[in-house]
């Protein structure tokens, strides 16, 4: 894996500073959006490694800044990012006051300061569209609400960087058969059982609810273990009856998770096409078919890595280098 080398350049402190005639150019940044579960982090690794090896990604997730849920949060793990650095990702204290906007759109701006001085290429990834506005809108008012509402406030047309705005994007109702099935596989991975530590450590008492205590999944199984104290699930029933009521408010709890995951994606989507709609120039790259190939039991991984590959990375790939050359 290629590592990223410090700048080499050399300021001469007795050089005259160059009085520029020409506009100074704006920082090039390549931001990849799009709902959750769409491919958003595959895709970005896959830049990192193949294509744009100087890649440093800035996480624009809500929930996966802050530390600790790690399953429930859906973080890209150390084996998977493949030695790609990554930025704001599980560093802040999910104790303390919620990490705004306000605060992406500082912290984002320092980190892509440092990115550049090392010759890197910042790529933000993630599906908070309120912290992307936040970071890129030139003119940013924290109090205004560009999202929501039936009257919302102006987007700011004028963005503080040169982006490159890739969207990636799946229908919905393929979508929505992809959530449900990595809901399933996040809880074979050990959601339940991180959940049950983060209620009966005391986690629970310390975290910011307008922060972490947000992520789905944390209020949907708060019910399930109020409804059946002890933490038990179904091989801790004790009679027959017992088993019934456990799986129906295991299931039920799975059921609100799936449900309001598939919600959140609706959300996420209408809101990049608030932004589009209003003149960001985002360009859609339609990863369906790969999600449809994901989903089909007898397709096996070659078949979706190639059509991955065909119809997300190429064109991708070409938008990218075609924005960094010009
Ligand atoms: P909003 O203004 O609705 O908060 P946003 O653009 O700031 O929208 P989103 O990414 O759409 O941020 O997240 C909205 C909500 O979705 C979060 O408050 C949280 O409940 C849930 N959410 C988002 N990301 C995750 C995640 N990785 N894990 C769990 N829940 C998440």
């Amino acid at each position: 894996m290629e590592r990223l080398k410090p700048s080499t350049i050399v300021t001469s402190a007795a050089a005259a500073p160059k009085i520029s005639t020409t506009r100074r150019r704006k920082q090039k940044i390549v931001v990849i959006m799009g709902a959750t579960g769409a491919g958003k982090s595959r895709l970005s690794i896959d830049f990192g490694t193949r294509f744009f090896k100087n890649s440093e990604i800035i996480n624009s997730d809500k929930m996966q800044v802050y530390s600790g849920l790690d399953i429930t949060t859906n973080k890209i793990t150390m084996q998977e990012r493949f030695g790609v650095p990554h930025h704001l990702l599980g560093v802040i204290d999910p104790a303390k006051s919620p990490f705004t906007p306000s605060d992406f759109r500082k912290v984002g701006s320092e980190i892509i300061s440092d990115v550049k001085s090392r010759r890197g290429l910042p790529l933000v990834v993630g599906g908070s569209n309120s912290f992307i506005y936040s970071l890129f809108a030139k003119r940013y008012d924290p109090e205004a609400d560009v999202f929501n509402g039936l009257d919302p406030d102006p987007v700011s047309l004028e963005l503080r960087y040169d982006c490159c705005f890739i969207w990636v994007d799946v229908c919905f109702p393929v979508l929505n058969r992809y959530l449900s099935k990595r809901v399933d596989e996040m809880l074979e991975s050990g959601m339940f059982e991180e959940l049950v530590e983060f209620f009966r450590s005391g986690e629970c008492e310390s975290v910011n609810w307008s922060g972490l205590g947000q992520a789905i999944g944390i209020p949907e199984f708060e019910t399930y273990f109020r409804n059946f104290p002890g933490y038990r699930r179904v091989d801790g029933a004790d009679s027959e009856e017992d088993v019934t009521r456990l799986t129906e408010g295991y299931n039920e709890a799975v059921r609100r998770i799936k449900d309001n995951t598939c919600q959140l994606a609706k959300k996420q989507v209408s809101k990049i096409l608030r932004l589009r709609d209003a003149g960001w120039e985002v360009k859609r790259i339609d990863a369906t078919e790969a999600f449809r190939a994901v989903m089909t039991a007898e397709s096996g991984g070659t078949r979706v890595a190639e059509i991955w590959e065909k119809q997300v990375v190429e064109p991708s790939v070409k938008i990218v280098k075609q924005f960094l050359d010009e």
